[in-house]
């Protein structure tokens, strides 16, 4: 606010008696609510004046190639304040965030806990391992700089029931056998341990979309919305598919979190956590 102190100084020396006596009433208020840090993060903990919208890429590619829903028919999708600007957390990453925090904030801190996180997104992870009651790993097929390289599909190098939490967010919808994928991570979760997985949920879709001559990239866009993408999710099929691999799965929406909680943190509405439980 200094400078807009200056500035409201030396227009005050400036303009005429008429726009002096209007200038509180009717400028000020407007460039307050332009700039004033009125949203939280709560990945990096920053107060922000707003939130940015989804990457360029993304967006152009939907147009490219005739992504063919409205991108408001995702759930846990705020594509308009999308991004922080400061640490670029994602509206999920803050949504898990929320959740993750108040769930650290139960957990028996003399003891440690494993936590294993697939597709790392950089400040989650960095937010996450920096709980020192937490030991933390990142792991991933492609992903460079990840503390595992692994195919979610067969992980050998981790044994039955070795981590007590897990994340594992947009992940699944790459995975041809996702239902594989769901049992390896129910199968490396001890019992007790739970985990948030999501994927992108097409709120419309009575079943998941996915068909094997969807191949090309300009399909995959046309009908998944990414490249790589193999299948569009929907709601209940998703819940069905982790509920076979062994999971009981628990829905955290807006009346756990708080329409006040979501609206400051950039989250919207309709948005949605899916935590599994073994
Ligand atoms: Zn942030």
């Amino acid at each position: 606010m200094k400078i807009m102190d200056h500035i409201f100084k030396i227009m005050k020396c400036l303009l005429p008696e008429f726009f002096k006596r209007h200038l509180k009433k009717i400028i000020l208020p407007h460039l307050n609510s332009r700039y004033q840090k009125k949203y939280g993060c709560p990945v990096c903990g920053s107060t922000v004046a707003d939130f940015k919208l989804l990457y360029d890429g993304h967006l152009n590619g939907y147009a490219q190639y005739g992504y063919i829903y409205p991108l408001y028919y995702w759930e846990t999708f705020n594509f308009v304040k999308y991004r922080c600007p400061q640490c670029d957390a994602s509206d999920r990453d803050r949504l898990y965030a929320l959740f993750l925090r108040k769930k650290f904030d139960a957990l028996d801190k003399s003891k440690k806990y494993k936590f294993i996180d697939f597709a790392p997104a950089p400040a989650l992870s960095k937010m996450i391992s920096s709980f020192n009651f937490i030991e933390y790993r990142s792991a991933d097929l492609m992903m460079e700089h990840v503390d595992d390289r692994v195919d979610i599909t067969n992980m050998p190098i981790y044994s039955d029931n070795s981590f007590d939490l897990l994340l594992c967010s947009h992940v699944l919808e790459h995975v041809e056998n996702d239902l594989r994928a769901m049992k390896e991570l129910y199968r490396i979760l001890k019992p007790g341990g739970w985990g948030i997985i999501m994927v992108p949920i097409l709120i419309t879709l009575e079943k998941s979309h996915e068909d094997p001559a969807i191949i090309s990239e300009a399909d995959r866009w046309k009908y998944y919305g990414q490249h790589d993408h193999v299948r569009m999710y929907s709601k209940g099929d998703f819940i069905e598919r982790l509920s076979a691999a062994g999971f009981k799965v628990h829905l955290y929406d807006v009346n756990y979190f708080s329409e006040e909680v979501f609206e400051y943190n950039g989250i919207l509405s309709g948005s949605v956590l899916y935590v599994v439980e073994k």
